[in-house]
């Protein structure tokens, strides 16, 4: 038996690599402001992307942006520590920005984190949270009835409105309000340390409250969704995708197209464009990245998951 206890021990202990025991995850720390695209899907299921989530790093401070589909194994595959995590962001509350939450809220037991979530997000937000909890509570009270401590389950939300402005660890945070009709509100959000500024656009058309909030301040990385206009008309009229003409119109006006993420590029002027969330997924990073670099002289990169910016 002891020699059985020893070797299950000296398993544990040598296990070390990230995504094999979160329980002994080390703290991620970066020296300066990052962003780590989690995830660069869209709605459709593809198995090379997961669904949009992003990780901002700042020292050992770590605020989720969105957590779509797989997120919670990104988060580790990324080497971050739950507990290392300080916030939780929600641009907008589609459900391929969210579905990941009621995983990542009850991988805080079998990660052991011990601090509340905080959460902040457009109104609705908190009758999110408060589903997902009925739809959790017949596990949570087994849990509870072994003996397993809960408290990483704790969660306090915050419904955000535009303008809003707070701080985590020293990234000072500010949105903005943005256009993905009929969802609404829906939000941009600016992170900036004293080195360094990094723009999400979120899901949303070209919108000029996007770029008041780039013009605060020289933006070093912008991380923009695009859509490929002409790659949709034509997976529809196919059916490669569900819908007909006024799906696809209906898509396409809540998205940024090719010719509006250039007049954007225009005024914001980042010293790099990410881009993530293209839709559909199956579009060609290269044909992408060469016509936008026809018309931007910044570096341009169409993101992978678990990319670091
Ligand atoms: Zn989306
Ligand atoms: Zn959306």
């Amino acid at each position: 038996m002891s020699e059985y206890r020893d070797m299950i021990i000296n398993k544990l202990e040598s296990v070390q690599e990230p995504g094999r025991n979160p329980i002994r995850m080390p703290i991620r720390r970066e020296k300066e402001l990052k962003i780590i695209t989690l995830g660069t899907g869209a709605p459709v299921p593809d198995v090379a992307r997961a669904g949009p989530s992003n990780a901002i790093l700042y020292k050992r401070t770590c605020i989720l942006v969105d957590c779509g589909r797989w997120a919670s194994m990104r988060i580790i595959e990324a080497g971050i520590n739950f507990n290392q995590i300080e916030g939780l962001i929600f641009t907008h509350l589609h459900q391929d920005h969210i579905n990941a939450w009621p995983t990542i809220w009850m991988d805080s037991i079998f990660t052991r984190r011990t601090k509340s979530w905080k959460i902040w997000g457009p109104v609705g937000t908190k009758e999110v949270i408060n589903a997902i909890k009925i739809f959790n509570q017949n596990d949570i009270e087994d849990r509870m009835t072994a003996g397993i401590n809960i408290e990483g389950l704790e969660t306090e939300v915050h419904e955000i409105e535009k303008g809003f402005s707070w701080e985590i660890g020293g990234i000072k945070i500010t949105c903005a309000l943005t256009s993905h009709i009929p969802t609404m509100p829906c939000f941009s959000f600016r992170f900036d340390t004293p080195e360094k500024s990094i723009l999400l656009s979120g899901d949303t058309t070209k919108n000029e409250n996007l770029i008041q909030l780039a013009k605060l301040k020289p933006v070093d990385v912008l991380v923009h969704e695009v859509i490929l206009d002409d790659v949709i008309r034509f997976a529809i009229s196919n059916q490669f995708l569900l819908g007909n003409d006024s799906t696809a119109d209906f898509i396409i006006n809540s998205h940024t197209t090719i010719p509006q993420l250039i007049d954007i590029l225009n005024e914001i002027k980042p010293k790099k464009l990410v881009l993530t969330h293209i839709v559909p997924t199956i579009s060609s990073p290269e044909y992408i990245e060469r016509t936008v670099k026809n018309y931007f002289n910044g570096e341009v990169v169409c993101a992978n998951d678990l990319d670091v910016f």
